[in-house]
C-alpha cells in the first residue's frame, strides 16, 4: 500500500469510528414531525417524496392538501392508486377565492379528516400539505393544530410543508429543513409546467 493509500484508510477509520459513535448515541425510536418551510422550490416534493418511500416499505401514509392549485397534482394520481388516502380543500387558492368564509370552511372539512390521520396507528406518515397557511391565516387554530399532533400514536411521523410557520408551531418540530431560494426559472419568465411545478 502506498502512504496515499494508507493515510486514505486512516482518514476512513476515523469518520466511520465518528458515525459509529453518533448512531449509537441516536436510540430512541418514535415519530417525528418534520417541517420543510422556506421560499425555494422542494417543499412539496419533498414531503411527496418521503410518502413514496413510506409507501414503498409497504407502510401506510395519508396526505391532507391544504392549498388546492387550479391544476391536477401528479403525485395523487399515482399515490391514491397505491392506496393512499388524499384529503383535498375543496376551493382553489386563497388569492382565487378571495372569501374568508369559504376558505375557513374548506379548510376546517380537511382539519375534521387530518385529525382523524393523526389518530390512526396505522398511518406511518401523514403529510400536512401547505399546513402552515391554515394556521398562520387563523383557519384552523394553532393551538388545536399542536393538540392534534402532541396526541398523535408514538410511531407515526407528520411532514408539515409551507412557508410562514408559525412560531408555536414549529416549535414543536423535531427537525426543519428550510428550502432555499436562490434562483427560480420562474422569476426568468419561464412558464410552471406540468410534470415540475404539479
Ligand atoms: P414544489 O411543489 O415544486 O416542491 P414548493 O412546495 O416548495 O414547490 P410552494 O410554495 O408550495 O413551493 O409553491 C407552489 C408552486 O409554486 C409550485 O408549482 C412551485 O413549483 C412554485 N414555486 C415554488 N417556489 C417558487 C419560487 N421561489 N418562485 C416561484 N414559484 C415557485
Ligand atoms: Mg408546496
Amino acid at each position: 500500500m502506498t502512504s496515499s493509500d494508507e493515510k486514505y484508510k486512516q482518514r476512513m477509520q476515523r469518520k466511520k469510528e465518528h458515525i459509529d459513535s453518533k448512531i449509537a448515541e441516536a436510540n430512541e425510536e418514535r415519530g417525528i414531525v418534520i417541517l420543510i418551510t422556506g421560499n425555494g422550490k422542494g417543499k412539496s416534493t419533498s414531503g411527496f417524496g418521503t410518502v413514496l418511500r413510506c409507501v414503498g416499505h409497504g407502510l401506510k401514509a395519508g396526505v391532507a392538501q391544504y392549498i388546492k392549485g387550479k391544476w391536477d397534482c401528479g403525485e395523487r394520481n399515482v399515490l391514491e392508486k397505491l392506496g393512499v388516502k388524499f384529503h383535498v380543500m375543496a376551493t382553489g387558492f386563497t388569492w382565487d377565492t378571495q372569501n374568508k368564509e369559504l376558505d375557513t370552511k374548506a379548510a376546517q372539512e380537511v382539519w375534521a379528516e387530518t385529525k382523524k390521520m393523526l389518530a390512526d396507528p396505522d398511518l406511518t406518515l401523514v403529510l400536512l400539505d401547505e399546513l402552515t397557511y391554515i394556521a398562520r391565516y387563523g383557519y384552523v387554530d394553532t393551538d388545536e393544530i399542536i393538540e392534534a399532533l402532541n396526541n398523535r400514536p408514538k410511531m407515526q411521523s407528520v411532514i408539515i410543508t409551507g412557508r410562514g410557520c408559525p412560531q408555536a408551531l414549529a416549535d414543536i418540530a423535531d427537525t426543519i429543513s428550510e428550502v432555499k431560494d436562490e434562483r427560480h426559472a420562474y422569476r426568468a419568465g419561464v412558464k410552471a409546467q406540468i410534470g415540475i411545478d404539479w
